[in-house]
This record gives structure tokens, sequence and C-alpha cells, in this order.
């Protein structure tokens, strides 16, 4: 089996399956400096787009593919879909459900980091939690900016920004905490869903504060999805022609 991993599902789906005996290699694109490892194989780095995937699937006995990347992680996601097509080994991808609005909660919807740097152009004390990649799109900013991310951004920040190095998962009390101290008046995030950094979510809320929500890219067409790590691994167990437990 061979995971694309950098999720926390990827690890746990890597955990399961590891558990069952059946022989796993994840796969990261080593964008941490620091990862936490799933158990099982790993290997570190990308493939070489669509066609570096088919040469390497073509080379390694794999039986089935779960892709269980970040939802915008859309390259990868691309690659896999393509690759697959060609190769005829089958995918799955493993994607945990966006996250949907409450009452209270005032969440404007942009498509891409450009648009959620012009919707935050007007505001003073910006928080931004959207990882250190594509940083760029917010550096024209006026604004203080306060950037969480789990290792160092590179270049191309906001004049003013404040740098918080940190990995989830995050309690509405610590989120609460920080968006008091640095008197935050927005929040920007991508709608990566799940539970680990979901906090400042409810933090935003209960400070009446803007969210200004990313969408998620499109998934590829024709690639069965599941939402969780049990549906994922039913389906690999399907696969391999495995009892469940
Ligand atoms: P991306 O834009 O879709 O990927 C860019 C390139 O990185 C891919 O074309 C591929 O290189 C390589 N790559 C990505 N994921 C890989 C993997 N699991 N194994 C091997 N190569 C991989 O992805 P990204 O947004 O840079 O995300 C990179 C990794 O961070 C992913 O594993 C993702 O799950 C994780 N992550 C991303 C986000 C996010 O917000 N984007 C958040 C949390 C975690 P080649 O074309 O050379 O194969």
């Amino acid at each position: 089996m061979l995971i694309l991993g950098g999720t926390g599902e990827a690890r746990r789906l890597a955990t399961a399956l590891v558990e069952d005996g059946i022989d796993v290699l994840s796969s990261l694109a080593g964008r941490v400096a620091d990862p936490v490892l799933p158990p099982g194989d790993v290997r570190v780095g990308g493939f070489g787009g669509a066609a570096g995937l088919v040469a390497w699937l073509r080379a390694e006995p794999v039986a089935a593919l779960v892709d269980a990347t970040h939802p915008f992680a859309a390259t990868m996601t691309a690659s896999a879909a393509e690759a697959t097509g060609v190769t005829g080994t089958p995918l799955l991808r493993l994607q945990r459900p966006g996250w949907t609005p409450q009452p209270g909660d005032d969440w404007r919807w942009v498509d891409s980091l450009a648009e959620a740097a012009a919707a935050v152009s007007g505001f003073a004390h910006v928080f931004v939690t959207t990882g250190r990649q594509g940083l760029g799109a917010f550096a024209g900013l006026p604004g203080e900016v306060l950037v969480r991310s789990v290792d160092p951004p590179g270049s191309s920040l906001p004049q003013r920004t404040t740098v918080v190095l940190a990995r989830g998962p995050f309690t509405v009390d610590e989120e609460l905490a920080l968006l008091r101290e640095h008197r935050v008046d927005v929040v920007v995030t991508k709608d990566s869903g799940g539970g680990m950094t979901s906090a400042k979510l409810a933090a935003a809320r209960e400070l009446g504060l803007p969210v200004v929500m990313v969408r998620r890219p499109p998934a590829p067409t024709g690639v069965p999805v599941v939402a969780t790590v049990e549906e994922a691994t039913a389906w690999v167990r399907d696969r391999l022609g495995r009892q469940a437990g």
C-alpha cells in the first residue's frame, strides 16, 4: 500500500493498516523539517510530477494507493489521479469534510490566497493561519500581520509581521489568548476541516471576529472519495482481499 501523506488522517490510516499486518509505505513531500512520522516505511520527496509517479508505480510493487494528502495539496492529488489512470493502480481519495459555519459565525468565502489578502487589506490586525507556503500573497498588507506556521516562513512577508511557530492541535482558550494578545480583528484560514485547527473558529465566533475562509480546490473527477480513516481502511482491506480486524 502506498499512502500519500502529510496529514493526521494519513498517519492514522498507516497505523491501522500496519496493525493489520499490511505492508505500508507512506510518502511525505518533505515540507516540514521535523514531521510526525507514521508507522511503517516512509519515503520523502516528490515523484517528479505525474510522469515521475507513473515510472515509480511501474517500478514498485504497489497494490493500491490512498491519496490522504491535505485538501489543499491539489497538485499532488491531480498527479495521483493522472498517474493511476495510466498505470491502472486502484486509487482512493481520503479527504476530511470541510468546516460548516455555526450560528454567530461571520465567514467570508474566497477562492484563493490572493482574494483572501484583498479581503483583509482594510483590517489593522490580521491573523494569517494558511501555512507558510503562499504567504507572498499577503506581502502587501499594510496592517499588523500575525503569521502562525510549523516552520519559519521564508521571505516576502508583510512589513509588520509577527511570526508564531506552533503545531496544532490548539485549544479554544489558547486561541482566545492569542487573538486577544495580538488584538486580532480578522482571521484568515483555509477550509482545512477537521479538529486539529478548528479552535480558532470557535475563538473568532466568541470574539465576534470575521473569518476569511479560502474555499477548497475542486477534487479530481472519477476518483472515489471517503471522509474517514475507517472507510479508507475498509477499502484497502477490500482491495487486498483481507477480512476486517
Ligand atoms: P502540492 O502543492 O499538491 O504538491 C506540490 C508537489 O509536492 C507535488 O507535485 C509533489 O511533487 C510533492 N508532494 C506533495 N505531497 C507529496 C507527498 N505526500 N509525497 C510526495 N510528494 C509530494 O502539495 P502542498 O500543498 O505543497 O503540500 C505538501 C504536503 O504537505 C502534502 O503532503 C500535504 O498533505 C501536506 N500539507 C499541506 C497543507 C496545505 O495547506 N497545502 C497543509 C498541511 C499539510 P512531484 O510533482 O515532484 O511529485
